[in-house]
């Protein structure tokens, strides 16, 4: 099944001059999300994962499904003042000002094998984040795995030390 064709493109969406890659079309189609999963878990398959980072928003509905598929648990990374219990932060730079993200400090013990996902990869200041947390709090990161890489906004480069699956790649907007 061809994954990429059943993305939608919105334009102009959040802002003017954004073309957003909307997952929701794969997601209503039973055969796609399916595959996705499976085509996203493969590579980590019999890598030993014990837990899925997925991160807000998009990143609980692939990550949480992946991490039933690798028979490990499920950790959310979510934007300020979301979780319950004592939290890390890592803030980052965008464009125009600053993101923050947060984990609970008690989420993972020392060692752990990590596997952190989000359903898109465009300048990696996000997933670059999600990755200090976890490594603040010991965990040791397997992969990082993303639905679709934006290649030309060379996000890769934030996450040159560790191993990246992406599915499906934008050469242009
Ligand atoms: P970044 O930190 O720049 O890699 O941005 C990644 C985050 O922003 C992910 O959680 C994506 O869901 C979201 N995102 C960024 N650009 C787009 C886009 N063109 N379409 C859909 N989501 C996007």
């Amino acid at each position: 099944m061809d994954l990429k064709a059943i993305i939608r493109d919105v334009y102009d969406f959040p802002k003017k001059g954004i073309v957003f890659k909307d997952i929701t079309t794969l997601l209503m189609h039973p055969k796609a999300f399916d595959q996705s999963i499976d085509d996203l878990c493969q590579p980590f398959q019999d890598k030993g994962i014990e837990l899925v980072v997925g991160i807000e928003a998009r990143g609980f509905l692939f990550g949480g499904a992946m991490a039933r598929q690798l028979g490990a648990g499920f950790i959310p990374v979510r934007k300020p003042g979301k979780l319950p219990a004592d939290i890390i932060k890592e803030t980052y730079s965008l464009e125009y000002g600053s993101d923050t993200v947060e984990i609970h400090a008690d989420a993972i013990r020392l060692g752990q094998k990590i596997l952190v996902v989000d359903d898109l990869l465009a300048t990696g200041g996000t997933a670059a984040a999600a990755v200090k947390l976890v490594e603040k709090l010991g965990g040791q990161i397997a992969g990082v795995a993303f639905l679709i890489e934006l290649d030309f906004l060379n996000g890769r480069e934030k996450l040159k030390d560790y191993s990246i699956h992406s599915l499906i790649h934008f050469n242009s907007e």
